[in-house]
């Protein structure tokens, strides 16, 4: 038995797979992601405390004597048993490494792997299609897709269709081509609806009220890409995909005029006009920070003379 395995049984610490276990359940609470470990970062202290941990097994040390330079180096046991237990979820692929993370989103996290986010789900209880109503939770391969559709450059002549969708891909890749849409416009308007600004999530934080909208839409062979996209609240989604408004090719909003037919009690509630008080205002949606990001005009074009209704 080694120094440290001994050190482990003596302190009653609590063992690799119920920590890996742990970390895991950790790591879908905080949407895919956790930084890495360092002394004194809120995980390590959230961790000890799911594991309700006394104050000599968090503060226990392993010392280690290096004699060549004659230097006693001192490292916790807590933080090593931690930091083992990802190693070891890395080396199973459960979750990648804070070095590969690094690459995709310029930081230093442990993230969760597909294979990672299906045990996590599993060891919580939950069913994998529990992912379709997580788009925000990251996965190394989701966010691979993301980066790509982030990265896209913009085309002049843009076609909203991809009618190659259906013959080419396999449902795995079609799955997380659609995670990585919704994940790519959620982020790119801010976790917010475009059109009324409302952002909330769940208590939990992990799930955000948001949808990505396909412009053109899917069930028209609509891309998955960001110029096809657009951020709206359940409302705005559902009036823009049955024709009740429509953007204007400078991305202001333009209002059914069938809003005039309807009974007077309809989309409102008490003074406030749901659908109505958009023309009022007569401004843009709120766009994405970057231009290049902003939905293309092909899409609105579409949406305008094939859904809307004018
Ligand atoms: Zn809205």
């Amino acid at each position: 038995m080694s120094y440290e395995s001994r050190m482990l049984a003596q302190l009653a610490m609590p063992s690799r797979a119920e920590v890996q276990h742990a970390l895991l359940r950790t790591l879908l609470r905080n949407g895919g992601i956790v930084k890495e470990f360092g002394t004194g970062q809120d995980i390590v202290d959230q961790l000890a405390d799911e594991f309700q941990l006394n104050k000599r097994q968090r503060t226990a040390a392993l010392e280690t004597i290096y004699r060549k330079e004659n230097r006693l180096k001192k490292s916790l046991l807590w933080h090593r048993l931690l930091f083992r237990a990802a190693d070891a979820l890395a080396s199973e692929d459960f979750v990648c490494r804070p070095t590969q993370t690094l690459q995709l989103t310029g930081k230093r996290e442990w993230m969760l792997t597909e294979k990672g986010f299906d045990e996590a789900l599993r060891i919580s209880g939950l069913p994998t299609t529990a992912k379709e109503s997580l788009p925000t939770t990251k996965s190394y391969e989701v966010q691979k897709v993301v980066n790509r559709l982030l990265e896209a450059r913009r085309p002049e002549n843009y076609q909203p269709f991809d009618r190659t969708r259906k013959l080419v891909r396999t449902v795995r890749e079609t799955a997380l081509r659609v995670r990585g849409f919704r994940q790519a416009v959620i982020e790119l308007y801010n976790f917010r609806c475009s059109v009324c600004g409302l952002k909330i999530n769940s208590p939990d934080s992990l799930c955000w009220e948001v949808e990505a909208a396909h412009i053109v839409p899917h069930g028209s062979f609509g891309r998955d890409d960001i110029f096809n996209g657009v951020a709206l609240c359940r409302f705005h989604h559902w009036a823009f995909d049955v024709g009740w408004f429509a953007l204007e090719d400078d991305y202001k909003i333009c209002i059914s005029s069938k809003l005039r037919d309807l009974p007077r009690d309809f989309a409102r509630v008490g003074d406030y006009e749901y659908l109505g008080s958009l023309t009022k205002q007569l401004r843009r949606i709120q766009l994405p920070t970057r231009r290049q990001a902003y939905p293309h005009v092909n899409s609105i074009r579409w949406h305008r003379q094939f859904v809307f209704c004018p």
